[in-house]
């Protein structure tokens, strides 16, 4: 399998070329597809085995870049690993004309509240920020069509569980779930049979 023969629009499979990938990784081969077709998917993964591109690749060929508003929302477990994703998105993205913010705690919250009024197709976010800005009504979800649960396990470790479950309250009912984490105790499966329709489960 390619990236060619997933038909993704130019300007991604562009950007997916020049950040160095030519072949699909397992987790992409088996993953994307269904994401793209608006599937929800778990996939028992970890890091190393292209999850983070598996997320992005998706998000980034399903935005209406046109529409400047929030359509995609990815939670993940440290300020760390939000940045890093927010990184992976501009780069995959980089023909595109994506916005896409890291919302994480330890930041200047006015710089927050800037760039998410300017309008972005994505935010990478902790959950603790991203709650935060959401109950603001500074980060609108009326148009976040698909959710990313980065790590789920950790999340769950790291108490951010509340958090979690306030945020899926506030998303359109339906909205796409993808969920990603190396192991799935019974919280994370309980956390999968509230916010998922019939997922798909992958294991890489
Ligand atoms: P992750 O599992 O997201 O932590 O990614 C692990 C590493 O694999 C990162 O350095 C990615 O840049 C790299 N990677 C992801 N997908 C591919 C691919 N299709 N081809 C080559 N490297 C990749």
């Amino acid at each position: 399998q390619t990236f060619d023969g997933m038909g993704l629009n130019e300007n991604l499979i562009r950007g997916v070329y020049s950040y160095g990938f030519e072949k699909p990784s397992a987790i992409q081969q088996r993953a994307i597809r269904p994401i793209l077709k608006g599937r929800d998917v778990i996939a028992q993964a970890q890091s190393g085995t292209g999850k983070t591109a598996t997320f992005s690749i998706s998000i980034l060929q399903s935005l209406d870049t046109q529409v400047r508003e929030t359509q995609a929302l990815v939670l993940s477990p440290t300020r760390e690993l939000a940045q890093q994703i927010q990184k992976v998105i501009l780069a995959l993205g980089d023909y595109m004309n994506v916005q896409c913010h890291a919302c994480i705690g330890g930041t200047n919250v006015g710089e927050d509240i800037r760039k998410l009024d300017y309008g972005q197709h994505v935010v990478s976010g902790t959950p603790g920020r991203v709650f935060d800005m959401i109950r603001r009504r500074n980060l609108r979800t009326r148009s976040i069509k698909m959710l990313v649960l980065d790590e789920a396990d950790e999340m769950l470790n790291k108490g951010f569980k509340e958090q979690l479950y306030d945020i899926y309250r506030y998303l359109p009912p339906g909205a796409q779930v993808v969920l990603l984490s190396a192991t799935l105790p019974h919280e994370v499966l309980e956390m999968t049979s509230k916010f998922m329709t019939d997922p798909i489960r992958i294991l890489v």
